[in-house]
């Protein structure tokens, strides 16, 4: 992979430092255009049964109501395809031009027809001229032509009807769901994702048509954000036209943790200046997609006018694969530990014991002794209100400087210096000490903490472009060789609990997904006065979005991962009410991953690399797998959970929920 980083320009965006979108060529669909200098559009997909007319005109206008600027809609069969007419037709008609797209898998019937009567259509590369058997061939560079001329045959009349009408197409790949041929030969990776869109781009492009959006979706954050980089590169490289990107995370899931997942991907590559357009996939009502990925976008209006960043002349980074910086372990920080928590409750005055349940900890007076949850900090920052009782042993104490060096215990507190405290300090802890750091402070920091082994830095900025800022001193950092762990400090206030959420998870998640950050510290410091209530819940805010975030980008599992589809006109089953229904049954196995799907004919390929999966095959009827192999068919409904909860204690990864 290393040489695929030559120089600055085979890189993936335009610049690591200063913000800039892309340059891609405009695309339009129907009255809007994609690409260019266009703002980034938002989109989503409909739930409903397509051949449901006025309930899929009825939920589009919901969705664009809420801020969708494209409809997206399933047409898995030629009579799908067939009513998107009727459905255009009673959009136009109650006064709605909201592009509308087609949603194909499996079916160049469909897609040749709806290509006729909608803006847009979206083919998915894995499975439009191929039905996935899960089998390894091995093709010689002769049988591998003539597979990609039977893809060109059964493609080419799909770009020709497109080119003809001034329908605008989306090549859409899925990590889970790429072709035996392509997996066969790149394997399941960001490279056979990539190749495999190009596979059809190639055609389109002998064909001189060009109206063409592409993505790299996937609900591994890591291989979705590598993936789009090597792709941006590969079309750079191949000498393609700058196609816009649409951008987004499959399978996100619900509520927060669909929330966080989405921010880590796509909000890692808006940083950066990458994609068109958004969707957000939730398992929730489409209604609800629109504002998050509208709250993701918007925050680069503007973005241009940040504090200057120095350049990166030499990218010590791997973009493409995920790599942990090398960091040597102080205390409990770095080396092959999880990245840690530390939640700061700073503004709290004389916390009491049972206040930290908003921490995770949780004291039980009649027995006398503490309980942890999953979600239990690794440490707080008291800063100048230390905790006035003795903490349990899973949670330490991070105070002020200057209150450590009076207090009684300096033992089992830790302090935290500023980089002036630091240089004349007379005292040290023994073990672990942290030193506060803003980005343009590291090139003085380097010397000082360069001298010893007991230091963890805490890194902030006040550089609205955050993520790259901060990036920029992790260079600094490798470019001095220093092994010194770094906490990520962020602090978002006056926001809502959504956007804190977002931002979150886009500044914290893009430095994780490539291997930089051993901790994070969401900070209280620069909020207003609130009550103590409300500061108590922004503290629980931050201590579960500091989890989800580590969670979301791969480096700590401490939840269940539930990889649940956004559901669409495919779906068998409602897919909110069984999704809170299995999480309610199983959301304390730690790091076990339990995919949720609303059909067979997609979801075992999208579920991509769930540990055991629900997938509707029938009305009220469920297929339950263990990774990719089925474990019962056809099991009804009404006993799938218990079903599912039988094959993970027969795999011994069941274990009983606690109560606390
Ligand atoms: S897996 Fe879910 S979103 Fe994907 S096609 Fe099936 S029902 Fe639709």
């Amino acid at each position: 992979m290393e040489s695929l980083i030559k120089s600055l320009d085979s890189l993936y965006c335009d610049s690591l430092t200063s913000y800039s979108r892309r340059k891609t060529i405009p695309v339009r669909v129907g009255d809007i255009t994609i690409g260019g200098d266009n703002h980034i559009v938002v989109q989503s997909m409909t739930t409903i049964d397509t051949m449901d007319t006025i309930g899929s005109v009825e939920q589009s206008i919901r969705m664009i109501e809420s801020g969708c600027e494209l409809v997206r809609i399933t047409a898995p069969s030629i009579k799908e395809a067939e009513n998107l007419r009727h459905i255009k037709a009673e959009l136009r008609k109650r006064g709605y031009q909201t592009p509308l797209v087609a949603d194909i898998h499996f079916t160049p019937n469909a897609a040749e027809l709806a290509a006729r009567i909608v803006e847009k259509v979206r083919i998915n590369p894995g499975n439009y001229a191929d039905k996935k058997k899960f089998e390894v061939i091995d093709y010689t560079d002769a049988s591998y032509a003539d597979e990609l001329d039977r893809i060109r045959d059964r493609f080419l009349p799909l770009v020709k009807i497109c080119k003809e009408n001034g329908t605008a197409m989306r090549i859409g790949t899925n990590h889970g769901s790429l072709s035996d041929r392509i997996m066969s030969r790149y394997g399941d990776t960001p490279l056979g994702m990539v190749e495999s869109a190009l596979e059809f781009l190639r055609i389109c492009e002998d064909e001189n048509y060009h109206d063409i959006v592409i993505s790299m979706k996937s609900s591994n954050t890591q291989v979705m954000v590598q993936a789009y980089r090597l792709l941006v590169q590969k079309l750079n490289e191949g000498g393609f036209k700058p196609y816009p990107l649409h951008l987004g995370v499959t399978e996100a899931g619900e509520a927060e943790d669909g929330r966080i997942k989405s921010a880590v991907g796509i909000g890692t590559l808006l940083e950066d200046g990458l994609g068109d357009t958004v969707r957000v996939s939730l398992t929730e009502d489409p209604e609800f997609e629109a504002p998050v990925a509208k709250a993701l976008i918007d925050r680069y209006t503007g973005r241009k006018a940040h504090s200057p960043i120095a350049e990166i002349p030499h990218y010590p980074i791997t973009p493409f694969e995920y790599n942990k910086r090398h960091v040597s372990e102080i205390y409990n920080f770095g080396g092959h530990n999880v990245p840690r928590v530390i939640t700061d409750i700073s503004k709290i005055e004389k916390v009491t014991d049972r206040e930290m349940k908003v921490v995770g900890h949780f004291y039980l007076p009649e027995l006398d002794k503490w309980k942890m949850n999953d979600q239990g900090c690794d440490f707080v920052y008291s800063g100048s209100n230390p905790i006035p009782f003795m903490l349990p042993n899973g949670m330490k104490e991070i105070q002020n400087f200057s209150v450590w060096q009076n207090a009684v215990d300096s033992v089992n507190k830790f302090p935290l210096f500023t980089l002036e405290e630091f240089k004349i300090a007379g005292r040290f802890h023994s073990e672990l000490n942290f030193l506060e750091i803003s980005d343009t402070e590291m090139e003085a920091a380097i010397p000082v903490i360069s001298v010893r082994k007991d230091v963890v830095l805490i890194l902030k900025t006040d550089n609205t472009h955050s993520m790259p800022a901060l990036r920029r001193a992790f260079v600094n950092l490798l470019e001095a060789k220093s092994d010194v762990p770094v906490v990520l400090k962020v602090s978002y206030p006056d926001q809502s609990a959504d956007s804190t959420t977002l931002y979150a998870a886009t500044d914290v998640g893009g430095l994780l997904i490539d291997g930089l950050g051993d901790g994070v510290l969401m900070s209280l410091e620069k909020e207003a006065d609130h009550s103590r209530q409300e500061i108590l819940d922004q503290i629980k805010l931050h201590n579960s979005v500091s989890f989800g975030v580590l969670q979301a980008a791969r480096t700590r599992m401490s939840k269940t991962e539930y990889i649940s589809c956004p559901s669409c006109g495919r779906t068998l089953f409602d897919l909110q009410e069984t999704t809170a229904m299995i999480r309610k049954r199983t959301d304390h196995l730690k790091g076990v991953k339990i995919g949720i799907m609303g059909c067979i004919v997609n979801g075992p390929g999208e579920m991509a690399d769930a540990d055991y999966g629900y997938v509707g095959s029938g009305k009220g009827k469920i297929t339950l797998y263990k990774g990719k192999e089925v474990m019962k068919k056809s099991v009804p409904s009404e006993k799938a959970v218990d079903e599912l909860i039988n094959i993970i204690k027969e795999d011994g990864m069941w274990n009983e929920p606690e109560t606390i």
